[in-house]
């Protein structure tokens, strides 16, 4: 990880050691404590980044320093929980259970009171174990992906336990404001759905904003989130680099000296931003969400009261029939070097397990702020018309921040419609991630069990 000097010199963000930390009044009786921290995370040394099968070498220079956020809360009856925001891609299921497991022993937090989430940024390294079917890394490359990995672990439990140590009396509030730089991707040509610019397909523009200010009336944290990949940057891009979910936190931390800014990012899983391809079109993105947040800010917000409620459970979400042995050893000869190896992995599994299974244990959260916040974070790449369909069905609509990339970053969550119309969040990404389709039954689990537990918090 980078030294903290370097981070000294990031203008407006006041730190000591890398780590921001916020204060405030004396405690009492009050209806809500919170405390946020962040850590530099950075890589120290060139690796292989995330998100882009295209790139030929690790990278080459940092445009933008990456961070891990921590904000803790706590409710009257001293029921605590812990937001992790992160300009990575995203954490497998794996290493995500590992660090949930080191916080709780050290901080006592249950699994249910911590929350993973990723601004999936495609200008940070590559994780350990998540779409290495994508990446061209020799050995040392590879074992430079997983030494940073194992690096974070220790650093998040840490960061847990500057966050909690934090805690001061705070005041509550929510709204939501709009930016309306993503579009939906997914184009239908001759040859079907491709990666393009459909300013006909759906996008969820909100801008949902928890403002946290202390007892002084100063802004001590904000959380906010956005629906839409963090890709501005592409494939040619080699300088490390949070895109405008980095720019805006940046933009935020100055424009508020003192307070950390949070990301958490929405069902973007076909949602791109656009224009896209430069560096300064990921400064303009981010300073329009950074305007979109302050616009928010500004107004007179929904006071949250009433209990912190949390809530994970598992739903186990149908595959399509998996691929047999005899297509999987015919797909090791396939010309496309992707398929080849995603066989190869998929044969080892085979050898490994017996059999492969045909469902994926998937993990969903719901989180309840007081009586007018329900967060639903959702494991992947889910689309938006998951989003859109949750507000359809859920009451008070208005209360609703769903959250993607939570927990389990492993694979594209698709719709139906999206199933059935195919493409790559359909079926291609499946490759890079090292599964197989899945089942058209999969959004009515899937839905059935974000309700289960919405009822949870309740
Ligand atoms: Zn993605």
């Amino acid at each position: 990880m980078r030294s903290s000097s370097r981070t000294l010199l990031i203008p407006g963000i006041v730190s000591l050691a890398c780590v921001l930390i916020f204060c405030a009044g004396p405690s009492g009786d009050h209806e809500w404590r919170a405390g946020a921290a962040a850590i530099c995370i950075t890589p120290e040394k060139p690796i292989w980044m995330a998100g882009y099968a295209a790139r030929t070498q690790p990278s080459q220079g940092v445009a933008l320093d990456l961070y891990a956020k921590a904000l803790a809360l706590q409710d009257r009856r001293g029921r605590r929980m812990v937001i992790l925001t992160s300009d990575l891609l995203g954490f497998p299921a794996e290493l995500t259970e590992a660090i949930a497991k080191k916080i709780s022993a050290r901080h006592g937090l249950q699994r249910d009171e911590i929350l993973f989430t990723f601004s999936h940024t495609h200008g940070g390294p590559a994780i350990r174990n998540s779409l290495s079917i994508m990446y061209a890394t020799n050995e040392q490359q590879s074992a430079d992906i997983e030494a940073y990995a194992e690096g974070l672990q220790p650093r998040y439990v840490e960061l847990v336990g500057q966050a909690l140590a934090a805690m001061r009396p705070v005041q509550l509030s929510f709204g939501r404001g709009q930016a309306d730089f993503g579009v939906n991707r997914r184009l239908l040509q001759e040859q079907g759905y491709v990666i393009g610019v459909n300013p006909q397909g759906p996008v969820d523009h909100s801008v949902p904003v928890l403002k946290i200010v202390n007892e002084q009336g100063t802004l001590t944290a904000l959380l906010f989130g956005y629906t839409c990949h963090n890709t501005t940057l592409q494939g040619n891009n080699y300088l490390i680099h949070g895109d405008y979910a980095g720019v805006a936190q940046k933009d935020l931390q100055e424009k508020f000296p003192g307070a950390v800014a949070l990301f958490m990012n929405g069902f973007a899983g076909d949602t791109n931003p656009h224009p896209r391809g430069t560096l300064e079109l990921a400064q303009q993105h981010g300073l329009s969400l950074s305007a979109a947040v302050q616009a928010v800010l500004s107004r007179p917000l929904q006071s949250l009261h009433g209990r912190l409620k949390s809530h994970i459970r598992y739903a186990e979400l149908p595959l399509s029939t998996p691929p047999t042995r005899q297509e999987l050893l015919e797909k090791k000869q396939d010309p496309n070097k992707y398929v080849r190896a995603h066989a190869e992995q998929l044969l080892a599994l085979l050898d490994k397990k017996g059999k492969l299974d045909p469902t994926y244990h998937y993990p969903i959260q719901t989180i309840q702020v007081g009586d007018s916040l329900l967060i639903v974070a959702l494991a992947g790449e889910v689309l938006v018309d998951y989003a859109l369909r949750l507000q359809k069905e859920i009451e008070q609509p208005g209360r609703l921040w769903t959250v993607g990339y939570s927990n389990d970053v492993f694979a594209y969550v698709p719709s139906r419609r999206v199933l059935e119309e195919g493409g790559y969040e359909a079926k291609d990404s499946m490759i890079y991630y090292g599964w197989w389709p899945w089942s058209l039954e999969m959004e009515e689990v899937l839905m059935k069990s974000i309700h289960r537990g919405i009822r949870q918090v309740r």
